[in-house]
């Protein structure tokens, strides 16, 4: 997806302050966080949406959620955090590359 800022950001085309990365998924700083920490996580594979995804896609969808805890727990988020995704115009999605929200690290969070 020539035309993704997410596909840009893992091919290092577009700048991002990199949390983590392996071969199958890449997490970085959110350019406007609305917590202490707000990372997110996105799959190397582009995938638009929550609403786009295939039985294929399984497996991923369960490696990321795995290393999620992990990556909060390294980057400050002891004591817990929250995840986001954002799915579709109506539930606020703004970039058509599916990415988890980390958010945590600086008290209670609001409700949402
Ligand atoms: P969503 O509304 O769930 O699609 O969230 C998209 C998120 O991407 C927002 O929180 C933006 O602040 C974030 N974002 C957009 N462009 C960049 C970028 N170049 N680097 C880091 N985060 C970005
Ligand atoms: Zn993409």
């Amino acid at each position: 997806m020539s035309d993704c800022i997410f596909c840009k950001i893992i091919d290092g085309n577009i700048p991002s302050e990199k949390v983590y990365e392996d071969e199958k998924i890449y997490v970085f700083k959110d350019i406007a966080p609305k917590a202490p920490v707000h990372l997110l996580m996105i799959p190397k594979l582009h995938i638009a949406s929550l609403a786009e995804v295939e039985d294929q896609h399984q497996d991923l969808l369960g490696y990321m959620m795995r290393k999620v805890p992990q990556i909060a727990h390294e980057t400050g988020c002891e004591k817990g955090f929250r995840t986001i995704i954002n799915t579709g115009d109506e539930g606020g999605q703004e970039v058509y590359h599916i990415h988890i929200h980390i958010l945590g690290g600086g008290g209670r969070l609001p409700f949402a």
